[in-house]
């Protein structure tokens, strides 16, 4: 069984910004999930697990590959589906993932023709493979980009905010792909969208400004904040007030009224009513909240 093992590492790029602080992280097969808000970092992460960019410190293994050292071994055991994957609008699924298995370097010509149509068929776009990619749907065509990652049979597969622009249906679709390959793979999900990672992940990490918040499940994350979470419907004019004396974690409109959602040891009475925290609470208790009013 294949394990990742990130140990401190940290990147801080030429104009000064630190993305990657100390970030230490143990990712086994699975579904993992790395949530933060934009510009939390996840992409620097990502970049720098793929090989295609240098951290200034830190380890990366995977298994017994040392990937920041040896690039090449690691990027034979890895598949990554960037956040904006360019595909050649005038050419057809198939004719694609062949392009791409020949660099690759699968060379065997009748190799490539199985692989090509094991692939099509295992994200569901046999049916489609002659038509060109033009008229494909979002959802579609991450689709066909899960299938450019899958070449080469990785053991470590990155996909990076992959469910923007796709609507619930091809998001349900895609959730399911890549559920069925975590069976056997180590599939790391970067995002900023709380739901996708509820939806699929047995561990996540949460990430801002670099560093890494949380690490564990799901479940234990929400556990956590069980009998601390409450929330009331407030005026408009008042949520600077009740900034001053609790510690808002979320601010949601509901009908044109804010509702907060505050942390608190105890109940605060007030009005206030406990709820079963969620993922969101998490989320958003984990991350720095000093932008929740604006
Ligand atoms: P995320 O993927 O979570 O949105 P990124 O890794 O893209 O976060 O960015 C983390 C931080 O690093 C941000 O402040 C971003 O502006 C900065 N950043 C990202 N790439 C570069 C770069 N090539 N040069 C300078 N700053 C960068």
């Amino acid at each position: 069984m294949s394990t990742l093992s990130i140990k401190n590492l940290s990147k801080t790029y030429p104009n000064g910004v630190r993305a990657l602080d100390k970030v230490s992280l143990t990712i086994e097969k699975g579904m993992f999930g790395l949530l933060g808000p934009n510009g939390a970092g996840k992409s620097s992460l990502m970049r720098t697990l793929a090989s295609l960019q240098e951290a200034d410190s830190g380890t990366v293994r995977l298994d017994n590959i040392d990937v920041l050292r040896n690039p090449l071994e690691a990027r034979k055991l890895l598949g990554y589906l960037p956040q904006e994957f360019g595909v050649y609008p005038r050419i057809t699924a198939h004719q694609l993932l062949t392009h791409l298995a020949i660099l690759k370097g699968i060379t065997n010509r009748s190799e490539r023709k199985d692989l090509v149509t094991y692939l099509l068929h295992k994200v569901n776009l046999y049916e489609k493979r002659n038509t060109s990619l033009k008229g494909f749907s979002g959802g579609m065509k991450q689709r066909v980009g899960i299938a450019q990652a899958l070449i080469g049979n990785p053991r470590l597969i990155i996909v990076d905010e992959p469910t923007a622009g796709l609507d619930p249906a091809e998001r349900n679709r895609f959730y399911n792909l890549l559920a069925s390959l975590s069976q056997e793979v180590i599939v790391i999900l970067s995002t900023h969208i709380v739901d996708d990672v509820r939806e699929l992940c047995t561990q996540m990490a949460i990430m801002n400004l670099g560093q890494i918040l949380y690490h564990g499940s799901p479940q234990d994350a929400i556990e956590e904040l069980s009998n601390k979470v409450y929330r009331k419907l407030v005026g408009r004019d008042q949520l600077e007030d009740y900034a001053k004396t609790y510690k808002i974690i979320s601010n949601k409109m509901v009908a044109g009224q804010p509702l907060i959602h505050v942390l608190c040891e105890t109940h605060p009475q007030n009005g206030f009513e406990p709820l079963r925290p969620d993922l969101e609470d998490v989320f958003f208790s984990k991350i720095n909240t000093s932008s929740v009013l604006v």
